[in-house]
């Protein structure tokens, strides 16, 4: 379902112009307007929701299995060493435009683009317990 008010759902009905690279019954995928790095492409499912936790088992399946010829042919277009993929949930986690977009970004040695990886430590136990507590919600 559209919502007419949000600039990624416009994109996907083709109201606003943007570079298409995937154009589908669950997906769209198009050159970011802002690239981080040379090739930043973003995929969107094409219905609208906010977090990606909203998507149903089916909308992900559509729209995530773009992802490997995607990113397949975003590395050999760019000759990129290496690929993130980032996906922001929240106003805190960076979301900007609030429909689901997974960024697809090339990577190389000494590139623009950085982010801090705080790495910490778990107890065995926790970790167990947490897993756990996780599970118990799917
Ligand atoms: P976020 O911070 O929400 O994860 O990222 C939103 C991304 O959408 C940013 O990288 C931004 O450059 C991109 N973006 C925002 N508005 C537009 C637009 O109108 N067209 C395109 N192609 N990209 C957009
Ligand atoms: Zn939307």
């Amino acid at each position: 379902m559209k919502n007419p008010d949000c600039i990624f759902c416009r994109i996907a009905a083709g109201e606003i112009p943007a570079p298409k690279i995937i154009d589908d019954q669950w997906a769209v995928a198009f050159m970011d307007i802002s690239p981080l790095v040379r090739g930043h492409v973003l995929l969107i499912p094409k219905g609208h929701a906010i977090t990606v936790d909203e998507l149903s088992r089916e909308q992900a399946a559509g729209l995530l299995g773009h992802l490997p010829s995607l990113v397949k042919a975003v590395k050999a277009v760019t000759g990129c060493q290496g690929v993130n993929v980032l996906q922001n949930n929240g106003i805190v986690a960076h979301q900007l435009v609030m429909h689901v977009h997974f960024h697809i970004i090339p990577r190389n040695p000494g590139d623009e683009f950085h982010f801090n990886w705080p790495a910490g430590k778990i107890a065995p136990a926790q970790a167990q317990h947490l897993a756990e507590q996780i599970k118990a919600k799917l």
